[in-house]
């Protein structure tokens, strides 16, 4: 990222507020030109009350003259310059606000529309992304004011005091173009030798982010394990290099900003010295009032300089931040894609030829997958952890796409279909659902925004949910995020209820529940699954027996196929896994224990 490009991707976002900068800018170029008027001021009035002073005595009506207009023009210029600032600072602050606002909300709009794998890339997880997108956006914005509202006037404040120096006289001001660029060179000097650990910062600070995300998310595990110490050990690690980086920046600033202000004082002396040996030598003009006014005006030509330091800081950590920034904002080839394909019904016929899958980390999960699910029947995917099950449910939901093959739904591929238009008519349902902040109604009306109190009742009554959320004193406006993982799994059936897709994907959808509760999802969701096509991945017999149709998997392999009966006579993994699950049921016992007195209720 260099300076050119940083101005080039930042001007689109400070276009909608050019004239709030022109304004800023005539406002601030009228307080550089009265910021020279006390200097001014200063030098008449030495040589005014200079040449009062005759040994005969002075005339203090004269005195007074002087003085009232010195008090007014000063005050004048001191109201006008209060009321320049306010409007100044007001609409430079409103601008860098705005710009803030419009970059936070264009990077949220990016992030809603990158496709899954985007989020899988090392570099972008959850923290790392939330420290660059906030250090991003808090340094673009102060950037653009810096170099919008405050540059301009800085150069043309230095600028204007020194040809007033010239004016005054050509070897005073010489002096002072002398010193400047030392001046600017020691600035200049201490932005390069900072820009490493500056570097380095962003660095830190993504990492503490990310870790500390990581702890709050992992709460449970870390005190289940009693592994405070551990953790807060890995932060203490981060926060000291961190820290040390910190001291080396602030200890090379400090050596720099005493460096400048020697330089700045040598000015001041050769200033003194030079006018003061031309009013003794008496060149003409010059007078005791000159050593003052010169004195200020160097003073105007190094305080915005000074500032330019700020501007410079300010636009290093732009240009450290803005390419992580803009690496969210402008990342290529990460947005969802999308075909057009928009038919008038889905029916649910899904075929899988020669598909294989490689996670962005160099994982690859599936392997030459051909697979046949038929609409409106029940297709399960059984094996054991990590065989693949849930990749294929990514790839069918278009969160991925395949490295080779195709999928076809309905005879076309899924690439040809609108991506919203497909998840429309998609539910999934996981082992963990995200409930959102918010009451059980919002978090079930997710499923369709536009649904009316009815419908809602009704797919929470569906879900077996209703009479749950009845019994909690505030009904279905109690927040949804207290509830159990039971309670949370119906919330997203119900939503599911209402969106009332054609296909359903179930991905161990009761894998987190007691039996009781497994037993009425499983009903909730056989009335869910009646005339849809189902895909459900599931370690519980009961779900996978009810099935139509069984792939099992093997190492991201398709190994065998066929109806539940049929596979299970042929033997291999879905033999083993039912033959285990019966096993670890203790069937045998089970069935003694039940003896005689079970019943079995209807669904
Ligand atoms: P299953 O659902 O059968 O338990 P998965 O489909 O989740 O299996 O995983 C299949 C393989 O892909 C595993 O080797 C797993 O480690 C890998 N995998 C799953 N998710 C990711 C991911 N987000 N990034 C990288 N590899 C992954």
């Amino acid at each position: 990222m260099n300076l050119f490009l940083l101005m080039q991707k930042i001007a689109p976002y400070v276009q909608p507020y050019r004239w709030w900068v022109v304004a800023t800018l005539v406002l601030t170029l009228m307080g550089s030109l009265i910021a020279q008027v006390n200097a001014v001021v200063l030098d008449r009035t030495v040589d005014a009350i200079n040449a009062l002073l005759v040994p005969e005595g002075f005339d203090w009506s004269q005195a007074a003259h002087i003085l009232v207009v010195i008090s007014v023009v000063l005050l004048g210029k001191e109201v006008l310059a209060a009321l320049i600032r306010y409007a100044q600072n007001y609409f430079g602050e409103r601008m860098r606000i705005m710009v803030s606002k419009d970059l936070s909300q264009a990077v949220v709009d990016r992030i809603l529309s990158y496709r899954m794998a985007f989020f899988l890339q090392s570099g972008n997880e959850t923290g790392r992304l939330q420290a660059r997108i906030d250090q991003g956006v808090g340094s673009l914005s102060s950037t653009v004011q810096s170099v919008f509202i405050d540059l301009l006037p800085l150069f043309t404040s230095a600028l204007l005091a020194l040809i007033l120096m010239f004016a005054a006289n050509l070897y005073v001001g010489l002096t002072a173009l002398f010193i400047v660029p030392i001046y600017i060179a020691v600035t200049i000097a201490q932005a390069r030798r900072l820009k490493g650990w500056r570097v380095n910062m962003r660095k830190f600070r993504e990492m503490k982010s990310n870790g500390l995300v990581s702890i709050l998310e992992s709460m449970n595990v870390i005190k289940s394990f009693n592994r405070e110490s551990i953790e807060s050990e890995k932060q203490w690690n981060i926060q000291t290099q961190f820290t040390d980086n910190q001291m080396l920046v602030r200890k090379t600033s400090f050596r720099f900003d005493g460096l400048k202000t020697l330089v700045q004082q040598v000015g001041t002396v050769l200033i003194i010295i030079l006018t003061a040996y031309l009013v003794l030598i008496g060149y003409p003009g010059m007078t005791i009032g000159k050593i003052m006014y010169h004195v200020m005006l160097f003073a105007n030509v190094t305080a915005p300089i000074t500032q330019l330091q700020r501007i410079f800081d300010s636009l290093n950590d732009a240009l450290i931040y803005a390419e992580g920034f803009f690496d969210i904002l402008d990342a290529e080839g990460e947005t969802e894609p999308s075909g057009t394909y928009r038919p008038t019904e889905i029916k649910g016929n899904i075929q899988l030829r020669g598909v294989d899958f490689t996670y962005p980390n160099g994982t690859k999960a599936l392997h030459n997958i051909n697979m046949c699910i038929d609409s409106g029947k029940i297709t399960a995917l059984v094996g054991l952890s990590g065989a693949g099950k849930s990749t294929i449910v990514n790839l069918l939901d278009k969160f991925y796409e395949p490295d080779c093959g195709s999928i076809l739904l309905d005879g076309v591929d899924l690439r040809e279909y609108d991506t919203r238009y497909l998840r429309d008519h998609i539910g999934l349902v996981l082992q963990k659902n995200h409930i959102f902040e918010g009451t059980i109604e919002e978090n079930i009306r997710y499923g369709k925004p536009d649904a009316t109190t009815e419908e809602i009742i009704d797919a929470a009554r569906k879900a077996s949910i209703y009479d749950q959320a009845l019994r909690l004193p505030k009904g279905l406006q109690s927040q949804a995020t207290a509830l159990s993982g039971g309670q949370q799994q119906r919330i997203a059936i119900a939503r599911m209820f209402l969106k009332n897709p054609p296909i359903i994907f179930l991905d161990e959808p009761t894998a987190s529940l007691d039996a009781v509760a497994t037993e009425q999802i499983k009903a909730s969701l056989d009335a869910i699954k009646a005339g849809c096509t189902v895909i459900i991945i599931s370690h519980s017999i009961s779900q996978i027996i009810d099935s139509d149709m069984i792939y099992t998997l093997r190492e991201g392999r398709v190994e065998q196929s066929g109806n539940p009966d049929e596979l299970y006579r042929r033997g291999g993994v879905y033999k083993e896994i039912l033959d285990a699950s019966a096993r670890s049921l203790n069937i045998g016992k089970l069935a003694q224990t039940l003896g005689a007195t079970y019943t079995e209720t209807p669904r």
